[in-house]
């Protein structure tokens, strides 16, 4: 059963009961309806102390949350049942929303004691993996998105709310953009307006479905304007509207139909504000997920040294969204300059902020009423720590710090307001009272004098009655049944005065109370009962005055959240030995006279991430002009993907605003960066990897710019070597002459090498390997020009491979490289021939806007098999298919790992297949 079908059986109300449905018991069709009535969900329904499944849903739950299947047998019919406890919920909830169910949470909503009859029940709360605000089903440092999508003719509109910390983003974009936009911020519940026709989304959301009337253009703009008094003024086009109207729309019916409070402030973006990094490449890249060995090692938890909840999603926000804007990021280095050179500074900041409590959650709970005494206890030793942070900042003058210290109010009223109206350390329960302080209210303190001048009355009672009974056992008691007693034991009944009135016999003892004692102790639990509402009340008010402050703590909050990143990536870059990047064009109009104009350069730079696993990490320079395309050849797990990677990473970081890992850089601000792996390097692939790797490398091909920074690492490896060969040349010389992009081409295909003699922007970079000790040993060091050839023929040779198999490897290898005279039976090979032929190539002059057609004119010439072939027909097809292959299967011989007998089976065979 596919889980959809699953979902079917679980949602609705059960058929079983539907049967039966006039003569089920009065709960039993309570359930039914508020199945019917949420058929879009798995119904939990509050019983008690548990909350029960039945039929269908109960085998779900008792087969997700692993709880006994029991039943339910009344004279109706036997009903399996399974049920949860309410109160560790959180945990059984969790199992079902990561089983993919939507929760409707049906609580008793009327006192079952003061009920006559059927307790009514209704649905309180939809949890879903968007809406989910409990603390215990988050993740403290990162965000969870609830998206929504709606489209208005070519323009996609995307919103999200963290419903935990009420941010509210909206965007608006094409296609293309829109979808690679949901990609990046990956929100774990998407609502779909209509034809919205959205292709397999990498992060797996799940998708809602949600009345088509809230995305109507009318009913969203009034949704939208309980939040922004002009909706005009936040979005831009009628599909932002459309999607942030109906996202909040069902946020609020999520949560019971009601405004957002916790949702202050509707944020719009450009996206083209921002670095592009698509899924793809935010995936390759490793920067918040590991896929290698080295588990766990991410770029994020490299610079992950946060000291709070805030700071670690402000980081991951800024990760994902690093600038593209010059000044904004001049001000973040300016600002990391400062904290670097500061070590006191910083750690006074990474102390301060440590204690910390994550501010937007608090907010967003005190709005939502769902705060706590201790919450508000929590948002005040926050605010303590404000003004110390202040006076850190002090002295600084770096323009984005000194703001952000501007902008950390005090709210001293909000802070005092708390400190005076709640206890020290207040309860968790908010209704039983011990939560607000003394004094702060003169009706409260009057009934707490009251309540405690009684049981200071009743504490003196049984010396006092011991004395004018003489009974020296006499006690004086509270039990809650039966109030305040006194105790007298039976030996000593015949004493009791005349005015003890019998209240309860025990096995020993009598008790009793005395009228006085009865008066006092209606008195006491009168000004209890009476305090303790009062103080709910109070409680409730403060809780509201200080939700109407709820935008300047979200001010403060947000003030925090950038502080800690900025110390971190200081304290990050001190730690690791970063540099400040430069860009081309901050120091005026130098750059017209530099020899790459807008180049990446980097000197003896380093993997971030790689760089902490390594005993020793061997730095690597680049330099890529613009436009230019360096490929790179060496044997594998010589460094070539490392070494890419590094370069994106350091343009990635710092366009984000960090210092690098390297001596010096100096960079380009680059609008995208693209990746493609080689189907063979990535194995998660699924259907046809070779199809994959081609619709991206597609996408490169068609939305690269001159400033675009791609990386091709292995391209082409999931066809067969002509193919890959072929189409990996064709790209080259695309990208070089058409697209402009600067370029890392990792590639095993040798022949590809000698393009840089037909393109002055194409270039030769070589990684190597050489002999210590009896062992390879890869360099790891970057040098100009192609590897030789036949690397892997030298790394055989190097690994101890006998000198004969060497030999007659590299002779076939020489061969297959066109060296006609020494092995006669593959002389014709046209490889040669074919690939320095400049004539086959794109029309150098077309313009740039024909991107497209060119492109495709490149595909029909590779069908026709123009590129591979023309120039040099091979006289024998058959044989020359032959010796390709046979080349192939030896350029591909991983000869590391051969034993010599191994190498030996293979040349053997090859010989036979070319005879
Ligand atoms: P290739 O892509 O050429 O097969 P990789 O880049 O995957 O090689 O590198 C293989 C391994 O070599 C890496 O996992 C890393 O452990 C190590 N390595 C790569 N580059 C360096 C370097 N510059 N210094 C030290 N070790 C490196
Ligand atoms: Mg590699």
């Amino acid at each position: 059963m596919n889980a959809d079908a699953q979902r079917e059986a679980v949602y609705g109300a059960p058929p079983e009961m539907l049967a039966d449905r006039d003569d089920l018991t009065p709960m039993l069709s309570q359930y039914a309806d508020l199945c019917e009535a949420h058929d879009d969900a798995l119904v939990l329904f509050q019983v008690g102390d548990f909350y029960e499944a039945f039929c269908g849903a109960a085998e779900a739950v008792a087969r997700t949350c692993e709880v006994t299947l029991t039943k339910r047998e009344d004279s109706t019919g036997t009903w399996p049942m399974a049920g949860i406890p309410i109160d560790n919920a959180a945990g059984y909830l969790e199992r079902l929303l990561d089983a993919g169910y939507r929760v409707a949470l049906a609580d008793q909503v009327e006192d079952a004691s003061e009920a006559s009859g059927l307790v009514d029940r209704a649905v309180t709360q939809l949890i879903t993996p968007g809406t989910v605000v409990d603390e215990e089903l988050l993740e403290a440092g990162r965000a969870t998105y609830l998206g929504a999508v709606a489209r208005d003719g070519d323009t996609y509109g995307i919103s999200m709310v963290d419903v935990s910390t009420g941010e509210c983003l909206v965007t608006g974009a094409d296609r293309a953009l829109a979808l690679e936009e949901l990609e990046r911020l990956a929100p774990a519940e998407l609502v779909v307006g209509p034809d919205c026709d959205l292709p397999t989304l990498s992060f797996n959301p799940m998708e809602t479905p949600f009345d088509p009337d809230a995305f109507g253009t009318e009913t969203a703009r009034e949704t939208l304007s309980a939040y922004a008094p002009r909706p005009e003024a936040v979005v831009e086009s009628t599909a932002e509207l459309r999607a942030v109207g109906a996202l909040l729309a069902y946020a609020e019916y999520a949560q019971g139909d009601s405004k957002l409070e916790y949702v202050t402030r509707v944020t719009r973006f450009d996206p083209r504000e921002f670095l592009q990094l698509d899924a793809t490449a935010i995936r390759s890249l490793e920067l918040f997920d590991s896929r290698s060995a080295r588990a766990g090692s991410t770029l994020f938890s490299v610079l992950d040294e946060t000291a709070c909840a805030l700071g670690r999603r402000r980081l991951e926000s800024w990760l994902r969204r690093p600038l593209v804007d010059r000044d904004a990021i001049k001000a973040r280095l300016d600002a990391l300059d400062f904290l670097a050179a500061d070590a006191l500074s910083r750690a006074d900041l990474r102390d301060q902020l440590s204690s910390v409590y994550d501010l937007e959650r608090l907010v967003a709970r005190i709005s939502r009423e769902r705060a706590s005494a201790r919450d508000l206890r929590s948002l005040q030793t926050t605010l303590d720590r404000v003004p110390e942070i202040r006076e850190t900042l002090a002295d600084v003058d770096a323009g984005v710090l000194s703001g952000l210290r501007d902008s950390l109010d005090e709210l001293e009223d909000v802070r005092d307001h708390v400190d005076r109206a709640i206890v020290a350390d207040p309860p968790q329960e908010i209704t039983e009272g011990g939560v607000i302080a003394d004094g702060y209210d003169a009706e409260l303190d009057d009934l707490r004098g009251t309540a405690a001048d009684g049981r200071e009355w009743v504490a003196n009672l049984e010396a006092h009655e011991q004395e004018r009974t003489g009974i020296d056992s006499l006690e004086v008691g509270y039990n809650q049944v039966h109030g305040y007693y006194i105790e007298v034991t039976n030996p000593n009944l015949d004493r009791v005065p005349d005015d003890y009135v019998r209240r309860q016999t025990l096995k020993n003892s009598e008790r009793f109370y005395t009228p006085e004692l009865k008066e006092r102790e209606d008195e006491i639990l009168r000004a209890a009962d009476r305090a303790d509402s009062l103080e709910y009340d109070l409680f409730c008010e403060v809780r509201a005055a200080v939700a109407e402050e709820s935008e300047r703590i979200q001010g403060v909050a947000d003030a925090l959240a950038d502080l800690d990143v900025l110390r971190t990536l200081a304290d990050v870059a001190v730690a690791n030995d970063y540099v400040r990047p430069t860009f081309h064009g901050d120091d005026g109009a130098s750059d017209v006279e530099s020899e790459s104009p807008a180049g990446v350069e980097i000197d003896a730079g380093r993997h971030p991430v790689v760089e902490q696993t390594q005993d020793e990490f061997v730095p690597n320079p680049i330099t890529l002009p613009q436009g230019g395309v360096a490929l790179i050849t060496g044997p594998n797990m010589s460094g070539k993907s490392t070494y890419m990677r590094q370069v994106a990473l350091v343009c990635i970081l710092a366009q984000l605003g960090s210092f690098v890992p390297a001596k010096a850089a100096r960079l380009p601000i680059i609008d995208r960066v693209f990746t493609r792996v080689g189907a063979s390097d990535d194995i998660a692939g699924g259907q046809s990897t070779f199809m994959r790797e081609m619709s991206e490398l597609t996408e490169i091909l068609h939305n690269a710019t001159s400033d675009s920074l791609v990386l091709l690492d292995e391209v082409g490896r999931g066809t067969s070597t002509a193919d890959g060969l072929a189409i990996a040349r064709a790209a080259t010389e695309f990208v070089h002459d058409e697209v402009g992009a600067m370029t890392l081409f990792a590639t095993h295909y040798h022949d590809l090498t000698d393009t840089a003699d037909e393109r002055a922007g194409v270039f030769n970079l070589h990684f190597t390997a050489t002999q210590t000790d009896g062992d390879v040993t890869f360099l790891h060091s970057v040098a100009d020009g192609p590897s030789s050839s036949s690397y892997g023929v030298e790394v055989a040779h190097l690994a101890g491979v006998p000198s004969t198999v060497v030999e007659r490897a590299r002779r076939l290898v020489e061969a297959d490289n066109g060296d006609a005279d020494t092995v006669a039976t593959i002389d014709d090979t046209p490889d040669e021939a074919s690939y320095t032929n400049t004539g086959q190539g794109p029309d150098h002059t077309e313009p740039k806007t024909q991107q497209d057609e060119t492109l495709a004119a490149y595909v029909d010439g590779l069908e026709n098999g123009q590129h591979a072939t023309d120039g040099a027909e091979p006289s024998d097809p058959g044989a020359d298919r032959v010796a390709h292959e046979v080349a192939d299967q030896l350029r591909e011989a991983d000869l590391v790992d051969t034993t010599p007998l191994e190498a030996l089976n293979l040349l053997s065979d090859l010989k036979r297949r070319l005879e």
